[in-house]
């Protein structure tokens, strides 16, 4: 079985090479971005594998579908960047649901930790021999209250750490566990959520509803001073109204690991060049934003899950016609497939 593997990096190949030779794969490495450019790069494979920033909308899949590739193996969680309802019927759509949601969980605390005791900044004045302490004043986390928005795999997680720190924990789900409820964790309203949380972290899906869901609005009912962190997808977050709300300071820190815009700059290298995405450029240059690449995923662990689980995902599809990691969408709605048959 062949796949072409597009938007690589050197950090994919070693995991992937190992559990592809065990199963008798062959991939073609392709530092392309899959998009209508780069499809016809897929003629004469059997399946296409991508990450987040490559794009399947409907153009690449008609021309996958006519160069015979029926099979798309996502190698990330989030499948927002597929067409889901365009793809139903035609292609089938193979995810890795979940890999590490420690990875991701711990970053978000890093990077939490990092902003508000100011270790990015200590990191440089020390190196410099400067030993000053002033404008390094922090806060504590413990007795603050977190909200967190989408309580699946990775919010729990976090949820977890959180209650390490001691911190209180609101949370908004569109579909609450009840069981997760007790003195230390409580439902609440969206709104309820903005109002009450000093820090609020993000960990659900980008759907139509929660696109922007923090915004000029949504930040106009936040305490003065919130935290806002960031690791899930870019477009939850209202750039534009990040900034004012940083530049009014009625936002204290913000902490990116996810960018609306990132599928143009995220995992390259512009050093040299002169960054176009002004928002992204006035963002990093504040003092009391961190913008990491998005990073969270990336441990040892994660990559070896992630290149078994979308190895096992392809074997298993081309063995039996079906794979429970498939995501289906009928009736409006992308979910893994529970019923075997995708397109029946
Ligand atoms: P999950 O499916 O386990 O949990 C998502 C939760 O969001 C679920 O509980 C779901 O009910 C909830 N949800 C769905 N719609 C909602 C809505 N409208 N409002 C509020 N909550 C809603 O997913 P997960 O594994 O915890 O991952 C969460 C997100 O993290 C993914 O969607 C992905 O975008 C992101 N992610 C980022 C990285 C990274 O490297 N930065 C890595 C993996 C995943």
């Amino acid at each position: 079985m062949k796949i072409a593997f597009f938007d690589t990096k050197p950090y994919d190949k070693p995991s992937f090479d190992a559990y592809a030779q065990e199963q008798n794969l062959t991939i073609k490495y392709f530092e392309a971005k899959l998009n209508e450019d780069t499809v016809g790069l897929c003629r004469g494979y059997d399946v296409v594998c991508v990450f987040v920033n490559d794009t399947v909308n409907a153009a690449v899949i008609d021309r996958l579908c006519e160069l015979g590739v029926h099979v798309v193996a996502l190698r990330c969680a989030g499948f927002n960047n597929v067409d889901m309802k365009y793809a139903y019927g035609k292609i089938h759509v193979l995810r890795v649901p979940a890999y590490s949601p420690y990875a991701v969980a711990e970053h978000t605390m890093a990077l939490l930790l990092t902003s508000i005791r100011r270790i990015h900044k200590a990191y440089i004045r020390t190196r410099d021999f400067n030993f000053s302490l002033n404008g390094m004043t922090g806060f504590d986390l413990h007795g603050k209250t977190v909200g967190v928005v989408g309580t699946g795999k990775i919010g729990r997680v976090f949820i977890d750490i959180c209650r390490g720190f001691g911190m209180k924990v609101l949370a908004y789900d569109k579909y609450p566990v009840k069981e997760l409820e007790n003195d230390k964790l409580r439902y609440v309203t969206l709104d309820e959520l903005f109002q009450n949380s000093d820090i609020i972290s993000l960990h659900c899906p980008l759907t139509e509803e929660t696109y922007h869901v923090i915004d000029e609005r949504s930040l106009s009912l936040c305490k003065k001073g919130v935290v806002i962190l960031n690791t899930s997808r870019g477009a939850l977050v209202d750039a534009e109204a990040l900034l004012a709300g940083i530049k009014s300071r009625k936002v204290g820190a913000a902490c990116l690991d996810v960018y609306e815009e990132e599928a143009e700059f995220f995992f390259e290298d512009f050093s040299g060049h002169i960054l176009e995405d002004d928002t992204l450029a006035r963002l990093i240059s504040m003092p009391n934003v961190i913008v990491t690449s998005h990073q969270a995923f990336l441990t040892e662990d994660a990559l070896s899950n992630i290149a078994e689980t979308t190895v096992d995902n392809i074997v298993t599809f081309f063995a039996k016609g079906e794979c429970p990691n498939e995501v289906c969408f009928r009736g409006g709605v992308a979910e893994d497939c529970k019923s075997g048959k995708c397109f029946s």
